[in-house]
Formats: structure tokens, C-alpha cells, sequence
């Protein structure tokens, strides 16, 4: 089969405003930038927010492999699938980090014949959403070290920074730099470091706020660091929310795109999964449902990290009540979670598919918690042998789950006609009894175990001593009722990548927590978290030119 890019450039797009009829927008509610991209204009998305809700549908995965299940792209094939059988459908994604994308392979729009388009743009700097969050974040680092510079007013502790700077390129040697070098005219200098902009605590504000007056009212609230005397020291103090809010104003309005299939398609913010909560805008989301009869939407990683934060975070803001999930599987990754090397992967092995299902038996009671009924779509690859899809299917029969096969990824929207089908039948059924994990009056320290014991299974969490003190602290500074956001691998159950398939009884160790003021959580960090990642060897980025007729060439 052809590379997505060359699928993406053979593709004939719609007008945007013929896409942006099929759920009734009216062309001037769009404000294009170029023919195939636009936002909506915040005066449109204030008219809707009095119409009812369509119907909620999640999209996450079992414990995948380091290529990524599918979940984007089974997003985009539902959507298109949904919408030939005739249903009213709008897609809500993330917007791709320009760090993977010039160092590991693989983009974020979908793949194969279930992508959304231009696929080039939305890779690279779409609609410039990324580098306004970027200026956001870097403004309020500037104005700190500029408070201190002046004369220090607010007595912050030098050492207690919290606040880095962003970048969104995957950059190792950024991680920890030294600040203010080269005498007083430069500042004081201090330790500091960078993060790629997807873990800028201002993505995960744009991602969470419900209008311009709360995403300003977030970003006052993000805490840069603490006093002396201990007390914390918060972007509004600095005076920074104003003028970073006036930097956030267009990139907070949702961005509307097409699928290959011409699907309305909602990407929008881009917050990373592991210290923050990992799905798109809830801006989107809402305009979305206020729009659509239907709406797909992704949560990054596996379902114990993407889905328990969609719901616990995303859902509780926003008042979601999500009708309906389906969960990815692929052979891969049961057999990888059956114990399989890498390396074998392609290889039929039935009774490692067995096994491996103890993964997606692990996922599916955890979603059956928050009272959302799922499909299990198995997202086909060619490799996949019928007796390994047998095994699969067998698997979910007994748990009384259905699962069905799509082929999106080879055939396009017609490779997921019963999976929408079964979907639409499932979020039309009514079986939904949607509520959070906890409530939000358990202290901090409860909510960290009771995803541990309830998603993890984990018998023991061990929080260490600072960073326990810590929570304590923020209880008493009145942010005891802030969601926790965990930060795990997504490989395993477990906080260690290599307990594979469905652990329990492991010790879950808290290392570090967070706060995120603004977007309103506190983070678990367990085991190690790349908040900057590096590039590897071979970066994508070596491959990626442009050839003689202009045309992008190695962007996958
Ligand atoms: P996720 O959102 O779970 O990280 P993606 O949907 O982005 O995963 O897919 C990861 C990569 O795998 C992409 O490059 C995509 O094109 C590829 N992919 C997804 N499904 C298939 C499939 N069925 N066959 C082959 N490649 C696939
Ligand atoms: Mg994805």
C-alpha cells in the first residue's frame, strides 16, 4: 500500500465550508486559514450553547507496543464509518507535536485510507496553535525572571522555580540549562530547563477551559514557584494571565478539518498524556456535541492512563457523560502482552493472543467501572492470521463483550461499517451510567490510591516522604479537591514497563508530585517521565526534505 503521505497527497479535498455544512455551520461562522483549514469563530460557538448534546463516543486502546494501536486512526475510520451509514458525526483529535514528528517516525492524523487531511499541515504548524502556547509560556518564564531582576517584590526563592520553558522540538540538551549567565545586566542566574509545549501547563489550560474569561482565570492560577517563607507564587501575582490570554485568543477557537472521506474533523490542543491529561480541547468536544449526533474522540495512551483521565479529568470539567467507548486491540499487542519479543511479532502465535487477552480482560473491567458500555474494535493488520482473530473474538464472547474487526486502515471508511453500526446501536441503547472513579471530596492521597487499587490493581502505593508532605501542603492551601493526573508508563498496569499483561498486588511508587493550578490537577509522577524528550539516532528528520516540485518528501 502506498506511504500515508502519498494516500494524503492523492486525495481530492472538499471546499471547507461544503464540510462544514454537513453539520449546519454556516460559512461565516469559519475563519480560514488557507481552503482547508479553519477555526470557528468564538461568536458562532457562543450561539450553540444552548442546544443539547449529542452523543459521546471514546476511543482508547489496550496496553499497547511503542508503534502506537491505532487509536487515532480507528478514531478517523469510526468517524468515516458513522457517516456512511448515514449518521451525523464530527471527529475530535489532538494536534501533533512537531517533536515526534521530526524524531520518530509516524504522525498523528491517522493512517493509511482513515486520515485527516491536509495531513501535512496538521503534522507541521497547522494552524499555529502550538507556537502561540509556546510564546504563552515562554512570556510568563520571561516576566519571572524579569520580577526577580527588578528587585524580587514578591520574595520568590530562586531555588523553588517550578516554572521551565517550552519548545517544541525534541531537544536532551535543553533539558537542564543554567539561566541568567553573564552578569547583572542578564539576571540573576539560577537553574532551569526545558520541556517540549505539549507538557506546558498552558496546553493542558487551553485544553480544559470553557471560554476566554476562564482560560485567563486558569492561567492567573498557574503557581511559577515558591516564596521564602514557602507560601506559593502564581501567574497572576506576576501580572503575566492578561497578556498570555491575548496570545491564546485565536489558538483557543477550535481548528476544522476534513477526513480522506470528507468526515468533519475538530483538532484542536495537544496536551501530553503522561503529566497531563492527554485528549483534545473541551472547547472542541463541546462545539462538537452541540453540532453533531455523534462524536468520536481519542484519549492518548492505553485505557488506564488515557481513559481514566478522559473521564476523571476531561469529563468531570466539562459535564460529559460519555455514551459509549470502544476499546483498540490488535494482535500485536496481545501477542507482545502474551510475552512475545518484538522482533516475533509477525509470526502467528495463538496461544500468546491467549494470553495476551488477560490485557484486554484488564481494560475492559476498568471501563465497565465508570459505567460506560464498550465495543472491542480489533484494528486489523495485515499480518494477523484468522486463527489469531478467532482467539480474540472467542476471548470476548466469553466476557460477554462484542468485538469487531476493522479494516479502516486498508479499506477506509467501509472497513468500519459494523463497527459503527454496533457503536451507534450501543450510544443509542442507553446502557450508559456514567460517574467518575472518585468522588472530589477524598483527600489527594485517597484519589492517588484509589486509582491505583481500582485501575492498577496495584496491593501497595508507596508515596515518598516529600512528596507526601507536599500533598499535604496543597490539601490545606485549599486544592483538596483537584483530580489527580497520573503519570505512569503506558506500557503496563504497573509503574515498571517491562510487567506485562494484567499485573496486580505490584508496589506503585509515587516518586513526585505537581501542581497544575491552573488546569486543575495534581500529578503523580511514577517511575521516570520525560518531560523533553531527545531525538534517536536516526531522527525522522534526516529523511524529511522537500523534492523538485515542492512536494514534502519522509514525513512518513
Ligand atoms: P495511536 O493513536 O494509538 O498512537 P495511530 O492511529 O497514530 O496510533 O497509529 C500508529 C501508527 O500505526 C500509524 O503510523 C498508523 O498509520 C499505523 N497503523 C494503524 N493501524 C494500522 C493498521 N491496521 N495497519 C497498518 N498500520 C497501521
Ligand atoms: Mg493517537
Amino acid at each position: 500500500m502506498a506511504s500515508d503521505i502519498e494516500i494524503a497527497r492523492a486525495a481530492t479535498l472538499k471546499p471547507l465550508p461544503e464540510i462544514a455544512a454537513a453539520l449546519d455551520i454556516p460559512a461565516d461562522a469559519l475563519e480560514p486559514y488557507g481552503k482547508t483549514k479553519a477555526k470557528l469563530s468564538g461568536d458562532y460557538i457562543a450561539t450553540l450553547k444552548d442546544r443539547p448534546r449529542g452523543k459521546l463516543i471514546l476511543v482508547t486502546a489496550i496496553s499497547p507496543t511503542p508503534a502506537g494501536e491505532g487509536k487515532t486512526t480507528t478514531t478517523v475510520g469510526l468517524g468515516d464509518g458513522l457517516a456512511r451509514i448515514g449518521r451525523k458525526v464530527a471527529i475530535c483529535l489532538r494536534e501533533p507535536s512537531l517533536g515526534p514528528c521530526f524524531g520518530m517516525k509516524g504522525g498523528a492524523a491517522g493512517g493509511g485510507r482513515a486520515q485527516a487531511v491536509p495531513m501535512d499541515d496538521i503534522n507541521l504548524h497547522f494552524t499555529g496553535d502550538f507556537h502561540a502556547i509556546t510564546a504563552a509560556h515562554n512570556l510568563l518564564a520571561a516576566m519571572l525572571d524579569n520580577h526577580i531582576h527588578w528587585g524580587n517584590e514578591l520574595r520568590i526563592d530562586t531555588r523553588r522555580i517550578a516554572l521551565r520553558r517550552v519548545l517544541d522540538v525534541n531537544d536532551r540538551a535543553l533539558r537542564a540549562v543554567v539561566t541568567g549567565l553573564g552578569g547583572p545586566a542578564n539576571g540573576t542566574p539560577r537553574e532551569a530547563g526545558f520541556d517540549i509545549t505539549v507538557a506546558s501547563e498552558v496546553m493542558a489550560i487551553l485544553c480544559l477551559a470553557s471560554d476566554l474569561e476562564d482560560l485567563q482565570r486558569r492561567l492567573g492560577n498557574i503557581v511559577v514557584g515558591e516564596r521564602v517563607d514557602r507560601s506559593l507564587v502564581t501567574a497572576r501575582e506576576l501580572g503575566a494571565d492578561g497578556a498570555m490570554t491575548v496570545l491564546l485568543k485565536d489558538a483557543f477557537q477550535p481548528n476544522l478539518v476534513q477526513t480522506l472521506e470528507h468526515t468533519p474533523t475538530f483538532i484542536h490542543g495537544g496536551p501530553f498524556a503522561n503529566i497531563a491529561h492527554g485528549c483534545n480541547s473541551l472547547v472542541a468536544t463541546d462545539t462538537a456535541l452541540r453540532l453533531a449526533d455523534y462524536v468520536v474522540t481519542e484519549a492518548g495512551f492505553g485505557a488506564d492512563l488515557g481513559a481514566e483521565k478522559f473521564f476523571d479529568i476531561k469529563c468531570r470539567k466539562g459535564g460529559l457523560s460519555p455514551s459509549a467507548a470502544v476499546l483498540v486491540a490488535t494482535v500485536r499487542a496481545l501477542k507482545m502482552n502474551g510475552g512475545v519479543e518484538k522482533g516475533d511479532l509477525g509470526v502467528e502465535n495463538v496461544a500468546a493472543v491467549e494470553r495476551g487477552c488477560a490485557n484486554l480482560g484488564r481494560h475492559i473491567d476498568n471501563l465497565k467501572q465508570f459505567g460506560v458500555p464498550l465495543v472491542v474494535a480489533i484494528n486489523h493488520f495485515t499480518a494477523d492470521t484468522e486463527a489469531e482473530l478467532a482467539a480474540v473474538k472467542a476471548f470476548c464472547a466469553e466476557r460477554g463483550v462484542e468485538a469487531v474487526l476493522a479494516t479502516h486502515w486498508a479499506d477506509g471508511g467501509a472497513g468500519t461499517e459494523a463497527l459503527a453500526r454496533s457503536v451507534a446501536a450501543l450510544a443509542d441503547s442507553g446502557e450508559a451510567d456514567f460517574a467518575p472513579l472518585y468522588d472530589d471530596d477524598l483527600t489527594l492521597v485517597e484519589k492517588i490510591e484509589t486509582v491505583a487499587r481500582k485501575i492498577y490493581r496495584a496491593g501497595e502505593v508507596d508515596i515518598d516522604k516529600a512528596a507526601r508532605a507536599q500533598l499535604e501542603r496543597w490539601q490545606e492551601a485549599g486544592h483538596d479537591r483537584l483530580p489527580v493526573c497520573m503519570a505512569k508508563t503506558q506500557y503496563s498496569f504497573s509503574s515498571d514497563p517491562d510487567q506485562l499483561g494484567a499485573p496486580e498486588g505490584h508496589v506503585l511508587k509515587v516518586r513526585e508530585v505537581r501542581l497544575s493550578a491552573g488546569a486543575g490537577f495534581v500529578v503523580a509522577i511514577c517511575g521516570s517521565i520525560m518531560t523533553m524528550p531527545g531525538l534517536p539516532r536516526h531522527p525522522a528528520a534526516l529523511d524529511i526534505r522537500l523534492n523538485e516540485d515542492g512536494e514534502i518528501e519522509g514525513l512518513f
